[in-house]
């Protein structure tokens, strides 16, 4: 299964939970793992808890492990100059794997699934969504 979600870009962190948690439920499988992707290289999916604090807390740590500002080579390579973007995908990586119990995704009570999208302009990302039963 598939959902699109349109971002601005700039480390824009979205709470993709109701979307996967859907996908869970109509697939029926009551014991078995989740597998989000994000398909490319400078977006990223992990967990948080979803409250502004944390967002902003995030975007401030990966601004100072991977500044936007900072000269990358990549820019010189492509001159798309998102080397900043790629870098913290390579970090964070572009998917996650979720236990099903019950029916239901295994999340602790302030867990969220965030898709942040890193690149330096506005996306339509194509989340893929693979349930199996175990
Ligand atoms: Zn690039």
């Amino acid at each position: 299964m598939k959902f699109s979600i349109s971002t601005k870009g700039f480390t824009d962190i979205i709470n993709i939970t109701p979307q996967v948690s859907e996908i869970v439920e109509k697939s029926k499988i009551k014991n078995g793992i989740c597998l989000i992707s994000c398909p490319g290289s400078t977006c990223g999916i992990t967990t948080i808890e979803y409250e502004e604090g944390l967002i902003r807390d995030l975007r401030r740590v990966l601004e100072k492990i991977a500044p936007m500002s900072e000269n990358y080579e990549h820019c010189k390579k492509w001159g798309d100059c998102n080397g900043y973007a790629h870098v913290r995908s390579a970090l964070i990586k572009p998917f996650l794997t979720v236990p099903i119990e019950d029916g239901k995704l295994v999340l602790g009570t302030w867990q969220q699934i965030a898709l942040i999208d890193f690149d330096n302009r506005p996306r339509e990302r194509e989340i893929m969504v693979k349930v199996i039963s175990t």
